[in-house]
């Protein structure tokens, strides 16, 4: 399915952990042309080359906490300043709380950037559990399966990389509890803040990857 250039533009998939928001975040942007910027995956990138930022950041996210306002906005001012993100992007896992959400307003406005629109990926908690509790991580490239629900195709061994899967600290299921709650006391509010600013949508996160897909774009359309 190709999709209108005009779809391309500046985005932000909300969603709790376990949502899907990684998955459909690298299918959207393979689609409109645009990077996926995760900041999970940037934190564990500077964890596992062992700078200064990735050991700071390492112990909040073992435990499943979140990283202070300060180091994940630094990083998403750099991030979003690099030519490839000039024509739009896809945030996943950026911003997840207030303050974060008003540094991002500040810098799309001093960009000059005012086409942010909004997905909230909605799923209820039991089945976030279920998926958090499975889920299987290629520490090479991060892909990401699941023991039962999207096994690879030899068990324990990345389909695109051959690399050993594990588990993560953050899927240990203490730090999934505290996830969990990190995300309803300070990543929820931001579905309201986005509503208030009437550039949000919600779309239902439970399904088969293709059909969520299918809601995401009709979303955007709309
Ligand atoms: P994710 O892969 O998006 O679930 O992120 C994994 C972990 O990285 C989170 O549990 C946090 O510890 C940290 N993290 C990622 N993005 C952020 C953010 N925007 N603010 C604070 N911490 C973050």
């Amino acid at each position: 399915m190709a999709l209108a250039p005009s779809l391309a533009r500046d985005l932000i998939l909300l969603g709790a952990p376990g949502a899907g928001k990684g998955t459909q975040a690298q299918r959207l942007a393979a689609r409109f042309g645009i990077p996926q910027i995760s900041t999970g995956d940037m934190l564990r990138a500077a964890r596992r080359e062992g700078t200064v930022l990735g050991k700071r950041a390492e112990e909040f996210m073992n435990k499943g906490q979140l990283v202070p306002d300060e180091v994940v906005i630094g990083l998403v001012e750099e991030r979003l300043g690099r030519e490839d993100a000039a024509l739009g992007f896809i945030l996943d896992g950026f911003p997840r709380t207030v303050p974060q959400a008003d540094a991002l307003t500040t810098l799309l406005h001093k960009l000059g950037r005012d086409n942010l629109r909004v997905i909230d990926v909605q799923v209820p908690e039991s089945v976030l559990i279920d998926r958090l509790g499975g889920r299987l991580s290629c520490p090479a490239d991060g892909a990401s399966y699941h023991l039962t629900l999207a096994p690879p195709a030899k068990p324990g061994v990345c389909d695109t990389c051959g690399s050993t899967l594990i588990t993560r600290a953050d899927d240990k299921p203490e730090a999934i509890q505290q996830r969990l709650a990190e995300y309803h006391g300070k990543t929820a509010p931001l579905v309201e803040h986005y509503r208030q600013a009437g550039i949000l949508r919600s779309v239902d996160g439970v399904g088969d990857l293709e059909v969520v897909l299918g809601r995401i774009v009709s979303a955007l359309s709309s």
